[in-house]
């Protein structure tokens, strides 16, 4: 089982609170950490390149 990681920062994703939807335009799977989600960092497809926040 691979460790799932924030999209954003690549953290591991331990904590509670964090997120994981799929990108509006391409559907791949992104996560995000408790962290990012506070912060409001945004995020990039690691696939399509599509960012938002
Ligand atoms: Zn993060
Ligand atoms: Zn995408």
């Amino acid at each position: 089982m691979p460790t799932k990681s924030c999209t954003s920062c690549n953290a591991p994703l331990a904590l509670e609170g964090a997120t994981e939807f799929g990108c509006p335009k391409c559907g791949i799977e992104i996560k995000r950490c408790y962290r990012c989600r506070e912060q409001s960092i945004p995020y990039t497809c690691p696939k399509c390149g599509f960012g938002g926040p």
